[in-house]
């Protein structure tokens, strides 16, 4: 594949996924990270993550490369919920309580 058509899938990758957030967000009483730059390095991990190993697994966390214990980490988390209602927004601030 070419790096344009690579990029293209990517960027194709990443609005799935924002408008996957932007949904859950939504119905989780949450909201997105509201700084643009960052929430495309997130949105763009994610993306990166899933190309390479099939699953959305959290950028901010690292894989242990067993893919029952990684289950855990497949976006959103099982640790979000805790995180935002203790934090205010989760490990990678891709969520933030409204
Ligand atoms: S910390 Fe946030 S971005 Fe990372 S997997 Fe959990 S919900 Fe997704």
């Amino acid at each position: 594949m070419t790096e344009n058509a690579e990029n293209n899938e990517l960027n194709a990758l990443v609005e799935d996924i924002r408008a996957r957030c932007v949904e859950y967000a939504e119905k989780k009483g949450y909201v997105l990270n509201p700084d643009a730059k960052h929430l495309e390095t997130i949105l763009k991990g994610l993306a990166r993550l899933k190309t390479k190993y099939g699953e959305e697994y959290c950028p901010c966390r690292v894989r242990s490369g067993d893919k029952e214990k990684d289950k855990a980490n497949i976006c959103p988390c099982a640790f979000h919920e805790k995180e935002i209602e203790e934090d205010g927004c989760c490990h990678c601030q891709l969520f933030f309580r409204k």
